[in-house]
């Protein structure tokens, strides 16, 4: 009795599985569905045209043997492609190509370095050499592992970044996907691990690209009609970053080409480091396959700094640009300023700027009337942080003492002060207030501006402490 065509691919790829590795198996032959089976042409349809040169540039003498064991010496094998013919198509066409015999002698480009006397290179990133390719890494050094400020916001990223770096291609985050809002250090840290890398392993391509750059030298290629190239050219490449991945939302063909290039490089062991501004599973306007494929390494997440992340950064950043400043503005700096590094980063340096332009000494009033301009929504408000500290400070007490439960006298009226101003000065909710000043709940807020209230009408030296404190918070 004849077989079905179902059962012999089923035949072929018990075979099949035995000969190659379980992530190839699973990338290139699970895709593939059988056609039909006539007289002896195999056919069998496979999602697209690269995938159809795939196969027959690397599996080829596979599949033939295979199937003739099948099927029989004379066997013959086609190929149904599935085209997509635009963007937003539902009904893709297939195409029958049959099988070339041509890569069998083909050399397995992807490992060697590209002949550039037959293929001359249109990548700007290359350099023709004389054999030798020299692939620019686009890494900046000033953002570096030593410039990178470790915090609670980004330490799970951050040690996953360094392990890679140490190993690339050899950890379990591959790829690495680092997530998180903008101007958290998203960027930074992806240079940091490939300036790593260069120190540790310095035979190895690194390549750092953002997608925005990726996506224009795709469409690029296409219009020059040397795809393959582009193809061959990010296969090459050992430890390749590519930031902002998010851009790559409702671009196909880009999305495509990429699937393509992170099989191969996933494949043969090379590193892939991704950034996004979302996980994973919050990305819109992707392809399933590819977010499945984010998710086979590592996503880490960067935070938001904290208070004494911020402030680090800020005297890591004085100390390589040898700014001084008095140390209450870096700390007022740090406590206005919350968002993001950027935001953060970019006040020192209009700080700096004014300071020297209306040749004025740095001083805290400066730097008021500067992150008044500098930082938009909340401009007027200073935050229950710096409200904290200033009222901390002016009591002469440690400002975990202030948050911690206590019920000694003097530090429930110091944390009763600092919510009263949070209400007065910032448009914090009570609730958040009083998380922040010890755990208490909103009753707990009130009750404390109530209280405060009535002491400023009876007692003539705790009006005067408000007074003083008021003034010192309050934006000039
Ligand atoms: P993103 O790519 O997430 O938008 P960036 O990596 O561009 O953010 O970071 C913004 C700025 O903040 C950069 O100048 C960067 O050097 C700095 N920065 C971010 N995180 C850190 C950190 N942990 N230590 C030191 N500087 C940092
Ligand atoms: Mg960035």
């Amino acid at each position: 009795m004849k077989k079905s065509v179902e059962e012999v691919w089923a035949n072929c790829l018990s075979v099949i599985k035995d000969n190659v590795s379980l992530q190839s198996f699973k990338t290139w032959f699970e895709p593939i569905k059988p056609v039909r089976l006539k007289s002896n042409v195999l056919t069998i349809q496979v999602p697209s045209q690269f995938f159809y040169e795939w196969l027959e540039e690397h599996y080829i003498e596979l599949l033939r043997k295979t199937i003739r064991k099948e099927i029989g010496n004379d066997a013959k094998l086609e190929y149904s492609i599935v085209m997509e013919n635009n963007y937003k198509s539902n009904n893709p066409y297939t195409v029958k190509i049959p099988t070339s015999n041509k890569g069998s002698l083909k050399n397995p480009s992807v490992n060697m370095p590209l002949d550039i006397s037959n293929n001359p290179i249109k990548n700007p990133f290359i350099i023709p050499g004389l054999r030798k390719i020299s692939v620019e890494s686009n890494l900046n050094p000033n953002y570096s592992f030593e410039n990178f400020v470790e915090g609670d916001c980004n330490r799970l990223a951050r040690s996953a970044g360094f392990a890679v770096a140490n190993k690339p291609g050899g950890t379990a985050f591959n790829p690495l996907l680092i997530y998180g809002g903008s101007g958290f250090g998203k960027t930074h840290l992806a240079h940091a691990i490939g300036i790593e890398v260069k120190k540790k392993h310095p035979n190895k391509t690194v390549l750092y690209v953002g997608s925005e750059k990726f996506t224009h030298q795709f469409i690029d290629a296409v219009k020059n009609n040397d795809t393959n190239d582009f193809i061959h050219f990010y296969q090459m490449i050992d430890v390749l970053i590519i930031d902002d991945v998010h851009f790559f939302a409702g671009k196909e063909k880009t999305q495509d080409v990429f699937f393509h290039v992170f099989n191969h490089l996933h494949q043969t062991g090379k590193q892939i480091i991704l950034t996004s501004d979302k996980p994973p599973v919050e990305l819109q306007g992707m392809e399933q396959r590819l977010l499945s494929r984010f998710k086979w390494g590592l996503s880490a997440d960067l935070q938001a700094p904290g208070l004494e992340t911020r402030i680090a950064i800020l005297e890591k950043k004085m100390y390589n640009d040898g700014i001084e400043l008095p140390s209450e503005v870096a700390e007022y700096l740090a406590y206005s300023i919350t968002a993001n590094i950027r935001e953060l980063e970019g006040a020192l340096t209009s700080l700096i700027a004014q300071s020297t332009l209306n040749k004025k000494p740095v001083t805290i009033d400066l730097a008021r009337k500067m992150i008044d301009k500098f930082v938009k929504n909340t401009a007027k408000e200073v935050s229950i942080d710096y409200i904290q500290k200033v009222v901390c400070d002016y009591f002469d007490m440690p400002i975990e003492l202030m948050k911690s439960k206590t019920r000694k006298r003097e530090v429930v009226q110091a944390r009763q002060i600092a919510m009263y101003f949070a209400k007065k000065m910032t448009k914090s909710s009570l609730a958040s207030i009083g998380m922040t000043c010890g755990g208490k709940d909103h009753a707990t807020v009130l009750h404390a501006c109530r209280t405060v209230n009535n002491l400023a009408e009876t007692d003539k030296s705790f009006r005067v402490y408000l007074e003083e404190l008021d003034k010192k918070l309050s934006v000039q």
